[in-house]
């Protein structure tokens, strides 16, 4: 059995650090997979929001494949036009000045921090303040921006200078801002936290504390960016502009790529020598990039995004054993009766034809923004029947 190899191979060699469900993915074609013994599967995952426009997409294979045979990487020394236009194309999108390019979403946020503590410098302002049950990495300083302590417990000591607020509560991030903050940093929809969307309100409300002390506004858009909300950049649905954007995940369509978003005032704020990356800005991942982004930024395609998110929401509100729906856009979390454990849940999904993802005590479904009607629906009808049939 060819799938039985695959994962003896891959538990003996692989350090495991991944909870991996039992199917080996080959092949995909937009919102559907194919294993390595040839099942079919729906996909609610995109590869965590990463797929945006599906698993082989034409366009974007044809410009990868395309830009792999003219030149697959330069150093940083030299000037890449694809990679300047994709610059052009995402702070048009955002609204931002400049992008410095890198692999991953912790270290866009990575560079997020450097950015605050070197604008928070001539004032000694360095502390970060973030929001409890955010997640915003992997590494040292990206976990001690999580505020989540069952992520810091292992690998103390952390990088210093971070300080938590309570998420939607605005007096909680205003007692938290004192003179030595430099940036607050919250995502819009916390996303690893379990779908939680942020109020209006709040996201407005610390907009203007940060206006009003001076502090940068970062906003984490790693996994709300790029269309999955239904708005290029998740802010742009709230009405409000940060200082820095960090995104990554979706941004060039399935190949490792993350940027950090800085605005005008912010322009050259890091200069030669004080930031770099070996692969940040490579040509194919950046060509990758420029097909997402242009046609993701479309109105049309967005509309096409928040129309998805509202019909899948209706139909879920009336899936039995669902109690509550979660998230913007194509961003959603399932709460489940009590007694239904998300992880089962994964687990008969992934056995009946459907991948999905969870969050926490959550199910949660990122499909590429580009699935069908016919794919939600299919989708929808097995994961409604694993409801039925779960017990436990
Ligand atoms: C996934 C994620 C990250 C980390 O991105 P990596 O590419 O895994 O480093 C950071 N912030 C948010 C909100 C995320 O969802």
């Amino acid at each position: 059995m060819e799938f039985e190899t695959i994962r003896a191979q891959d538990r003996k060699y692989i350090l495991g650090t991944y909870g991996r469900v039992d199917a080996a993915l080959v092949k995909g074609q937009n919102a559907r997979a194919w294993d390595a013994d040839g099942r079919e599967y729906i996909d609610f995952t995109a590869g965590i929001g990463v797929n945006a426009l599906g698993y082989a997409d034409p366009g974007w294979v044809a410009a990868v494949t395309r830009q792999a045979g003219e030149i697959q990487h330069l150093c940083n020394y030299y000037y890449s036009p694809v990679t300047a236009a994709l610059a052009q194309r995402l702070c048009t999108a955002a609204g931002m000045a400049q992008a410095f390019f890198c692999n991953s979403g912790a270290e866009a946020n990575e560079c997020a921090v450097k950015v605050a503590r070197k604008f928070g410098a001539q004032r000694g302002a360095a502390e970060i303040a973030t929001l409890e049950n955010s997640f915003h990495g992997r590494t040292l300083t990206t976990l001690a921006a999580t505020g989540q302590e069952s992520f810091h417990q292992l690998f103390q000591p952390l990088t210093p200078g971070f300080r938590y607020a309570r998420a939607n509560d605005l007096d909680s991030v205003a007692e938290q801002m004192d003179e030595t903050v430099c940036a607050v940093l919250i995502e819009t929809v916390q996303g690893e936290g379990g779908v939680v969307p942020m109020e209006e309100d709040f996201v407005r409300g610390v907009r203007a504390l940060c206006d009003e002390k001076d502090v940068l506004l970062i906003i984490d858009e790693v996994q709300t960016g790029v269309g999955r909300t239904g708005y290029f950049y998740s802010y742009q649905g709230y009405g409000v502009q940060p200082d820095v954007v960090t995104t990554a995940k979706a941004i060039a369509g399935g190949l490792p790529m993350g940027a950090c978003l800085v605005s005008e005032r912010l322009r050259d704020v890091l200069k030669p020598g004080e930031q770099g990356s070996t692969f940040g800005g490579n040509p194919v991942a950046a060509a990758g990039g420029l097909e997402v982004v242009s046609r993701v930024s479309d109105p049309a395609f967005l509309e096409a995004v928040r129309e998805k998110g509202a019909y899948l929401r209706e139909r879920l509100l009336e899936t039995p054993r669902v109690t509550g729906v979660y998230g913007r856009g194509l961003m959603i979390g399932v709460a489940l009766e009590a007694g239904l454990d998300a992880h089962r849940v994964l687990t008969e999904c992934a056995r009946r034809g459907l991948l999905i993802l969870t969050a926490k005590e959550r199910v949660r479904f990122l499909p590429p923004l580009t699935i069908s009607r016919e794919d939600l629906d299919q989708g929808l009808a097995i994961f409604a029947d694993v409801l039925q049939s779960c017990n436990g």
